[in-house]
């Protein structure tokens, strides 16, 4: 799948989580789904023959600006968090979330990064930056995975082992993409402003 297509399943898992939690969660769900949407795909370098890569990450640093000036507004505490938690520990985990992604950025696509390994180190190391992140970018990440295994081209999920898993059901481009890119952003949305109260179900 494309990126723009995971960050939205991304959200869409984190924010169905989220409906357990409270209300303020909603903000954890959406920095923590987008990133863990999208983080395994740093294997890609943007470039002019990769603009997706580049335009994913611009929408996640956009999502995570908006949702981060949302919490300020709305006082739903993940930025308190980090202040209180200012400390080695959190250092330690933006630390080890950098070296990964730099790591990442030298492996083979669909290699390291999109393996259980790399996705317990990065979780790991957002669990030390920021706790209330973690179930929602973990969430995030399991469905790039879950995403990527749909796909033709197969991924190394049992890294180091080289064997590569795929059920060969669709192309990353086309029309699955598009189908599974509006069907995320569409509940992702609707999920949200359920919890937020801004839509009541009829029944
Ligand atoms: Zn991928």
């Amino acid at each position: 799948m494309m990126s723009k297509a995971h960050i939205a399943v991304g959200m869409a898992a984190a924010v169905a989580i989220a409906q357990t939690g409270s209300v303020e969660s909603c903000v954890a769900a959406v920095v923590g789904g987008s990133v863990g949407g999208i983080i395994a795909d740093c294997d890609i370098h943007p470039s002019r023959a990769h603009k997706d890569a580049l335009i994913g990450r611009l929408i996640v640093v956009g999502i995570a600006v908006v949702a981060l000036l949302a919490d300020r507004y709305a006082n739903a505490g993940l930025c308190d968090y980090l202040v209180a938690h200012l400390g080695v520990p959190l250092l330690a985990g933006i630390a080890l979330f950098a070296v990964l992604t730099f790591a990442g950025g030298h492996t083979d696509h669909r290699s390291f990064t999109h393996s259980l390994v790399a996705m317990a180190a990065f979780c790991a190391a957002v669990y030390l930056a920021c706790a209330p992140l973690l179930p929602f970018f973990a969430v995030g990440y399991a469905s790039h995975l879950a995403l990527d295994i749909v796909n033709k081209q197969g991924i190394q999920l049992f890294w180091p082992l080289h064997k590569e898993v795929s059920l060969g059901l669709c192309k990353a481009k086309g029309m699955a993409n598009t189908v599974v890119m509006i069907a995320g952003f569409a509940a992702a949305v609707l999920l949200l402003a359920y919890k937020l109260g801004l839509i009541a179900l009829v029944i």
